[in-house]
């Protein structure tokens, strides 16, 4: 995500914004080894309601392992109904009685497990299932959510408001959920920690576009509607997976072995050149050299046609506001671009460690003007950023409340020059390729960070790290 400019819920029209949050206190008991609810050996139990992320213990859900999710839906823009079901293939790491999906806001009507009808309940942000027979620890099993309704935003622990699916009335909708918004249109085991592969099919009324992650795999007319399907092969975090739906022009390139080009622009600016796919091509290729291969096959943009004040990374298809269109930014394009490497195909294992994702994606805005730019002087310019931001609030345990905060963007992002400038060029640009190539389609941590910077440069880190990430004065520059 780009550093934020004031609540989406305020700049966005016809947007509604509900708290859906569950408190932790409605959480049931979990059944753990130190509580006095332990089961008898052997005997199933019930997943855990959430994967104890320090910033969000409401989300995520133990017990298993999502392999692929297949949304099949309708969405209607004149009143927002979005309606359908989700077929997810998971498999389990425990013997389970029961587990949960993190959910909110929609009407579910139903729910198999195995083709079988099995008890649900809603509680809060969660969907709680009681298969007919309990999951064996290792199996393999698919659970099917049929539901209805106008999708709700949440609001957000983190300095982000009014996360989720984005009702535009007639005009269509998008999705902005970094961290925590996914689960307000589709059940899922909403943290990064479980990625998974992802079809969504939505079919919507003639004369609107779908842009979704991933390859286009097919489009159908229905008389009167269109489905879109979408596939993304490689696996993905929830936050990342973002249909969106509006009056589109597509524009294409197609290089070769290189990554299919396509943006989804509304005709009233296609002609502005937002995101021009040449750029982007030139773009992809100077940082392919700095951070390695491009992770995926396809790559875009998608312009909403309203204002939005950020943009986000969404895998293959980074969303942006209608003003990259009447105010171009290219360091914003290079940003969003840069996170496919950090955060999309290496992401975060837990979300305290949010400045791996937006200190990279920010120094890739300086990466950009250094080898596009005559006479940028990168040292310089960092020189200015450190006197800038003055910066006294450490970027690598911020707080949920402060996850998108300039620390974590701008001092991230001098942390990295600095350990450039201590380790030198061709160990630096080694550990962000070894990085990228040993995380790729993965999850890692600071701690992962930090020790494959060690081994690349030989050199002991530690105190490095721990005084650029952890205390509160920001070193200088070397
Ligand atoms: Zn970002």
């Amino acid at each position: 995500m780009r550093a934020w400019r004031g609540s989406l819920a305020h700049v966005v029209t016809a947007c509604v914004l509900v708290s859906a949050c569950s408190g932790g206190d409605r959480m049931p008991a979990v059944s753990s080894a130190d509580g006095d609810e332990v089961a008898e050996a052997g005997e199933p139990e019930p997943g855990s309601p959430t994967l104890w992320d320090p910033y969000f213990p409401t989300l995520g859900n133990g017990g298993y392992d999502v392999d692929n999710y297949e949304l099949s839906l309708s969405y209607e823009p004149g009143s927002g109904n979005l309606e359908g079901d989700a077929r997810i293939s998971a498999a389990a790491t425990q013997d389970l009685s029961s587990f949960s999906l993190d959910f909110s806001g929609l009407d579910v009507s139903e729910v198999t497990v195995d083709g079988e009808e099995a008890e649900y309940r809603d509680e809060g942000a969660k969907l709680f299932i009681t298969p007919s027979d309990a999951l064996a620890g290792g199996d393999e099993f698919e659970v099917v959510v049929t539901y209805s309704g106008t999708p709700q935003l949440t609001s957000s622990e983190s300095d982000v408001e009014g996360l989720g699916w984005y009702v535009l009335e007639d005009v269509g909708s998008f999705v902005l959920a970094e961290p925590e918004g996914a689960h307000t249109w589709f059940p899922c085991n909403d943290h990064p920690s479980d990625k998974a592969t992802v079809s969504v099919t939505l079919e919507v009324p003639d004369g609107f576009e779908v842009a979704g992650n991933g390859e286009l795999v097919g489009e159908g007319d229905d008389g009167g509607s269109r489905s879109w399907s979408w596939r993304s092969d490689e696996v993905i975090a929830t936050y990342l997976v973002a249909p969106s739906v509006g009056n589109y022009e597509i524009e294409r390139i197609e290089q070769g072995d290189e990554p299919f080009l396509r943006n989804f622009v509304p005709p009233e600016v296609a002609d502005q050149g937002v995101g021009d796919l040449e750029v982007t091509a030139r773009m992809i290729t100077e940082f392919e050299e700095v951070f390695g291969p491009y992770p995926f096959g396809e790559y875009g943009i998608v312009v909403v046609p309203e204002y939005l004040g950020t943009a986000m990374e969404n895998q293959t298809m980074s969303l942006v506001g209608i003003e990259a269109a009447t105010e171009p930014d290219e360091l914003l394009l290079a940003h969003e671009l840069a996170h496919q490497w950090f955060g999309n195909s290496v992401s975060l294992e837990v979300w305290s460690d949010i400045w791996l994702n937006e200190g990279p994606a920010t120094y890739a805005e300086y990466l950009w003007e250094e080898a596009t730019t005559p006479g940028f002087d990168v040292d310089d310019a960092m020189a200015s950023l450190h006197a800038e931001i003055g910066g006294d609030t450490p970027p690598g345990d911020p707080g949920a409340s402060e996850m998108f905060g300039e620390s974590v963007y701008y001092r991230g992002a001098l942390t990295l020059h600095a350990l450039r400038r201590t380790i030198g060029d061709e160990d630096f640009f080694r550990l962000l390729q070894t990085w990228t190539d040993r995380y790729r389609y993965s999850n890692a941590t600071t701690e992962d960070f930090i020790s494959a910077a060690g081994e690349v440069s030989g050199v002991d880190l530690g105190d490095f790290f721990d005084a650029w990430l952890y205390q509160d004065e920001m070193p200088e520059l070397p």
